[in-house]
């Protein structure tokens, strides 16, 4: 079964306090507001509304927990992006995002959600720099990757993939193609999560096998 498909709902954390206490492994989703994220999240789930949990009032500036079948957890974090006001912004980071990212011994990796026409921003770096730190993965979907052509897509991975190269622990840092509404590269996330989480990968790779990791 694929690793998402009995995901439920679990909790909204909005203090660090609040965070569950046992020592079960999970995976993270982050992206810029729009950029896909909850698509992705209920493309992986197989389900329509999964991820629309996070889009409730009182929710969506929090941590959103989800349970796998398998007993693990992902964490559907804040889209960030849309104007507010800087010490908002900086409430938000200072006080649960950028604790959680960089001091969650039990989060395994974190997947960014990037729009493919407008990958690596500002503030897809800035949070990137919040878990660098922590030498965990990072695995970037190129998300709605059915808006650009074939040539395109191969062009934009490319390049993020250079630049990747360039960071310190290449090793560390995979990106791929993602469409929610095409369904691609859903086999492909799932192989990299499954590796992060020590579960076996059941589903078949699609496209140069789970990762598609770096040169
Ligand atoms: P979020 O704010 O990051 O959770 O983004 P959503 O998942 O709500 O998506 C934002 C918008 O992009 C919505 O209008 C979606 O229908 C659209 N979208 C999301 N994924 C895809 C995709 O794979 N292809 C296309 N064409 N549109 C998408």
């Amino acid at each position: 079964m694929p690793l998402f498909q009995r995901a439920v709902f679990l909790t909204t954390v909005a203090h660090l306090r609040d965070l569950p206490q046992d020592a079960i492994s999970e995976v993270a989703f982050a992206g810029r507001s729009n950029a896909g994220k909850s698509s992705a999240i209920n493309t992986l789930a197989g389900r329509v509304r999964l991820a629309y949990v996070s889009k409730t009032p009182g929710r969506t500036q929090h941590l959103n927990y989800f349970t796998l079948a398998e007993g693990k957890y992902f964490v559907d974090l804040p889209g960030y992006g849309y104007a507010k006001a800087p010490a908002e912004i900086r409430a938000q980071w200072e006080g649960l995002i950028g604790p959680y990212l960089s001091k969650r011994q039990q989060l395994a990796g974190l997947v960014v959600i990037m729009d493919i026409r407008r990958p690596l921003t500002d503030l897809d770096l800035r949070l990137i720099d919040w878990f660098r730190p922590t030498g965990r993965p990072i695995h970037i979907l190129l998300s709605k990757a059915d808006k650009v052509s074939r040539q395109e897509q191969t062009k934009i991975l490319r390049s993020v993939k250079a630049e990747l190269a360039t960071w310190g622990g290449a090793e560390l840092y995979s990106v791929q193609l993602f469409s929610s509404l095409k369904k691609v590269g859903v086999d492909e996330a799932e192989g990299v999560l499954a590796g992060w989480l020590g579960l076996e990968n059941k589903g078949p790779p699609d496209k140069g096998g789970p990762g598609a990791k770096m040169p």
